[in-house]
């Protein structure tokens, strides 16, 4: 995939993102302060605006730094910091290159990951993004790179498969954490967020 087919694709996953936002804000509500959906929501809009004004990045790691930047300064609460923090560490990891492959996703994503650990301290099985952020990248770890629209949908996957665990799991971290045990049975928000990044990624592609 290259620069300009990725800004295509992220334009697809910013406009349903959006549309998300009432599902997000749901989760947000049963065990946080409710404001994920218009965090997400805020978020994207801006990056739609961003990536409507065409413009030209050099390669994939520039599109990503400036989609990270964006959401920095846009969404507020965690999430800004954490999804911003994920663009835009991952983004570093990536300079110069000028295709999405299973490889170069596979090293934006694992990036991304250690930036956020080092940003939010918070640990798999926290009930967090990180729960539904670790299985995609165990899942591109493990491929055998051929077919990057399949390598990203079994990533999608994965990342889904590894939010409804959060359901499981009681929050340690963030605001979730007041609930303990009143937060079992309800799903991560963030974690929700992660998982339908990679799905309209991967919607988009097949
Ligand atoms: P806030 O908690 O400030 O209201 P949001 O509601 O927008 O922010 O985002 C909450 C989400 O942020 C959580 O569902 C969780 O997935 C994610 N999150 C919070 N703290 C961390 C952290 N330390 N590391 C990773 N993700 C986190
Ligand atoms: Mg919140
Ligand atoms: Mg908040």
């Amino acid at each position: 995939m290259n620069v300009t087919q990725l800004v295509e694709m992220m334009k697809f996953v910013a406009s349903e993102m959006v549309k998300s936002e009432p599902m997000l804000t749901k989760f947000d509500q049963a065990i946080g302060d409710g404001d994920h959906g218009i965090g997400m929501e805020r978020g994207f809009v801006a990056v739609e605006e961003l990536l409507a004004s065409s413009p030209e990045y050099a390669d994939v790691s520039e599109a990503f730094k400036a989609i990270g930047t964006t959401m920095m300064a846009s969404m507020g609460g965690a999430s800004g910091a954490i999804f911003g923090t994920l663009f835009r560490s991952g983004a570093k990891a990536i300079k110069g290159e000028k295709t999405l492959t299973t490889p170069v996703l596979l090293a934006f994503l694992d990036a991304g990951l250690e930036a956020i650990y080092k940003r939010g301290g918070a640990n798999p099985g926290d009930k967090t993004m990180i729960d539904a952020l670790v299985p995609a990248i165990e899942s591109l770890r493990q491929t055998q790179p051929a077919d990057f629209e399949q390598d990203l949908q079994n990533a999608a996957d994965a990342s889904y498969r590894g939010m409804l665990s959060t359901k499981d799991m009681i929050a340690t971290t963030g605001k979730a954490k007041t609930l303990g045990e009143r937060s079992l049975g309800h799903p991560d928000p963030g974690a929700m967020s992660m998982s339908l990044i990679l799905k309209f990624m991967a919607d988009h592609c097949n």
